[in-house]
């Protein structure tokens, strides 16, 4: 992997010690991230807002609860240059579907050359929009309703919470809704986020510390 993307990748993360999250990212990380996650991080290394991208140690984790609920449907708010959109892909089945929206066709383009030789750009469905509206549409139908099985939401922060409430509806019970803490960037939205969080009864919770931080919210009833 080009020194650059290595160098991006573990300056991030919530750990103080940057050994050892080297030590992670190089013993348990490196090794088994997919080669064409590794291509878009390369892609992507210089772009100006490089550090928006997942970091692989947070992917890892996500593909592990995709995996874990057998996710099939799921929807990306906030695609960027489409590292966990990518990841996604790869690891949802042959007919799973991804519903992908993001403000900005143009990052998603960045990595669309690599998501297509990867041979998993059928299983997206990439829409140019702020994602609240579609949101509000896909809820006109009372089909979507508990029809998806995973949502990340990676974009703006100041929407969180109208995200949850929609998607809450969304995802079935027993899916998963993943969302970054990224209290560096836009701190007072994901305090007040996670303080609503921590007293919603429709959801078990749990805080990881990995990337940036993650919030993991399975839809229990
Ligand atoms: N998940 C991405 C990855 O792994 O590379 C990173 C996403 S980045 C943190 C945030 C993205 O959210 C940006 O690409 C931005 O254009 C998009 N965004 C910001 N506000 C949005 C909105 N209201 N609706 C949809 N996308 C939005």
């Amino acid at each position: 992997m080009a020194e650059k993307a290595k160098k991006a990748a573990s300056s991030k993360g919530l750990l103080q010690s940057e050994e050892l999250y080297r030590y992670i990212l190089e013993t348990s990380v490196y090794p088994r991230e997919p080669e064409h996650l590794k291509e878009i991080r390369d892609v992507t290394a210089d772009h100006p807002r490089a550090m928006m991208s997942t970091a692989p140690d947070a992917g890892q984790l996500m593909a592990m609860l995709l995996k874990l609920v057998n996710a099939k449907k799921t929807i990306e708010i906030g695609v960027f240059t489409g590292y966990s959109l990518l990841l996604t892909a790869l690891t949802i089945p042959e007919d799973g579907q991804i519903m992908a929206i993001d403000v900005n066709r143009e990052t998603y383009e960045i990595g669309l050359p690599v998501i297509k030789k990867a041979g998993v750009d059928h299983k997206i469905n990439f829409i140019e929009s702020e994602a609240l509206s579609v949101l509000d549409q896909l809820l006109k139908d009372s089909e979507n309703e508990g029809s998806f099985d995973y949502a990340f939401v990676d974009a703006d922060k100041v929407n969180y919470w109208n995200y949850h409430e929609r998607l809450m509806k969304l995802l079935k019970v027993g899916g998963i809704a993943q969302v970054p803490d990224h209290l560096r960037g836009g701190r007072q939205a994901t305090l007040d986020l996670n303080r609503s969080l921590a007293d919603d009864p429709r959801i078990q919770l749990s805080h990881v510390p990995l990337g940036d931080g993650i919030t993991i919210c399975w839809r229990i009833f």
